[in-house]
């Protein structure tokens, strides 16, 4: 997947700005690290007695997940599942199995690792961006739906049609930033802050106590943010239509994909960020409510108000933040509250 050069300065600014906010001046800086993995630029920040040793294992683990899980790399788990179409899974890809099928469950369908025969088709696997037509998506969306995987959950055996190919994608950076949260804090470290692309996940309070403040990002001009979030031991995951996308004809097509069309999600939200405290749930639920848009996403947190919180953006650029976070988010634009 190739994202695009602006996008990547946009991201790289984005990250100083995040740094910025997010880090204390002076001595009590931390220990950084940047990292290339997963296709994006990560960041991690650890301070306390052994930071660069938790900094180590972080990037080690990282760099075990990413060979597990990299759809473009062909020795991958994934990648020799996606050609065998069976398998017994390892403990990591059974846990994300696991959690991708409930969060299938959780969002009627609309997170799904089963369309990664619809990444292929866009262009979103290699980089040859196309418009695929409806003939050829109907027949791709055919073999698209975790209900045509069978799975023993006892055995960890996996098998599935073989049209079908799986992507952790939507979920991957979510889990990798919740497994090195939990590793690091096995070290002798007072607090973390780590940024995997989109996804942030925060352990313990910043050097003078105070709660970590994460920015959300402007979906329009991702070198800008829209508020900042304070948080702890919490996971802030962010979805939009902006992170990779393509061109054609005058129209933009972008790498979340609606199970149901086969198409870009055009559900009429410019992101979706999600507060949580299981990094692997937001992320899930960050690609799902983008797809899902404002209505049945309002309609999931009313139900889950006790797993997780969001900040919606629509069209207009009008902000909604649920109730469980309103005190804890500040911005200056106006922003309706969900209860
Ligand atoms: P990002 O990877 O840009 O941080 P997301 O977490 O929203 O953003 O994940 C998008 C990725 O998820 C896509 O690149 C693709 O690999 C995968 N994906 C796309 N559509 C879906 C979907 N409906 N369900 C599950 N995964 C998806
Ligand atoms: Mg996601």
């Amino acid at each position: 997947m190739r994202a695009k050069h602006k996008t990547i300065i946009a991201v790289i600014i984005f990250a100083a700005v995040c740094a910025a906010i997010a880090l204390p001046s002076g001595k009590e800086q931390g220990v950084k690290r940047s990292i290339f993995a997963m296709d994006t630029y990560m960041e991690l920040t650890v301070y306390g007695h052994d930071a660069e040793a938790a900094l180590d294992a972080a990037e080690n683990e990282i760099m075990r997940l990413d060979g597990l899980l990299s759809t473009g790399n062909l020795s991958s788990e994934v990648s020799q599942l996606n050609n065998k179409k069976s398998g017994v899974l390892s403990k990591d890809c059974r846990y994300l199995f696991e959690r991708s099928k409930q969060i299938n469950e959780m969002t009627d369908g609309a997170f799904d690792i089963t369309i990664y025969p619809l990444m292929e088709a866009w262009g979103f696997a290699g980089g040859d961006f196309r418009v695929p037509d409806d003939d050829e998506l109907s027949r791709l969306l055919k073999y698209v739906g975790m209900s045509l995987v069978e799975y023993d959950d006892e055995t960890g055996e996996l098998k599935m049609p073989q049209q079908m190919k799986l992507d952790f994608g939507g979920i991957g950076k979510g889990y990798a930033s919740q497994r090195v949260t939990e590793l690091m804090r096995g070290y002798d470290i007072d607090a973390s802050v780590i940024s995997l692309g989109g996804n942030v996940q925060t352990f313990g309070r910043k050097p003078d106590k105070s709660k970590w403040k994460i920015a959300v990002k402007n979906p329009d001009d991702t070198s800008s943010y829209i508020g900042v979030l304070s948080v702890m031991d919490k996971a802030v995951v962010t979805s939009g239509g902006y992170e990779r996308f393509f061109e054609k004809d005058g129209v933009s097509y972008h790498h979340i994909i609606d199970p149901r069309t086969g198409r870009p999600a055009n559900s009429g939200l410019l992101s979706v960020t999600v507060v949580c405290g299981d990094g692997t749930l937001a992320d899930g639920l960050s690609t799902a409510l983008y797809v899902l848009g404002m209505e049945k996403a309002v309609d999931l947190w009313r139900s889950h108000s006790n797993e997780f919180d969001m900040i919606l953006v629509d069209s207009s650029k009008k902000q909604y933040v649920t109730d469980g976070i309103s005190n804890l988010y500040d911005s200056e634009a106006d922003y309706e509250i969900i209860y």
